[in-house]
């Protein structure tokens, strides 16, 4: 855990946090500022600050975070159509350093992103 990180503060309970799923590895809260119908932010427990940083040790834990979002996905019926959006660094709109999936959904998205 990363004391001045708000993401581990709200897997430890130290922050406030709408939790909506949760396994030994992954936790997932709905996003303060919703960008759809339905926000959700899925967070591995560890501290990783960007996809940048993520290492092969890492590769089982990201694909825990892919199965946690179809579980999320399911259990907020929108599994049949959601956004996944992970943004690394500033440049791409990164503004909390602890890697997370945003799981989108309840509006029509258009491609390409802005
Ligand atoms: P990103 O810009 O990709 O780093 O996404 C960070 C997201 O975290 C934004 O959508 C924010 O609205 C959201 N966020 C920031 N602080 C909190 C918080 N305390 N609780 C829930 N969501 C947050």
């Amino acid at each position: 855990m990363a004391n001045d990180c708000i993401f581990c503060r709200i897997v430890a309970g130290e922050a406030p946090g709408e939790k909506v799923y949760e396994t030994d590895a992954v936790y997932a809260f709905r996003d303060t500022n919703p960008q759809a119908p339905t926000h959700i932010l899925i967070v591995p427990k560890k501290h990783i600050p960007r996809v940048s940083e993520v290492e092969a040790e890492d590769a089982a834990l990201m694909g825990e975070l892919l199965l946690a979002a179809r579980a999320v996905a399911e259990k907020e019926g929108v599994s049949g159509g959601f956004r996944l959006v992970v943004n690394n660094g500033s440049r791409a709109g990164q503004t909390v350093y602890h890697v997370h999936l945003h799981l989108l959904a309840g509006r029509a998205f258009r491609w390409p992103p802005g």
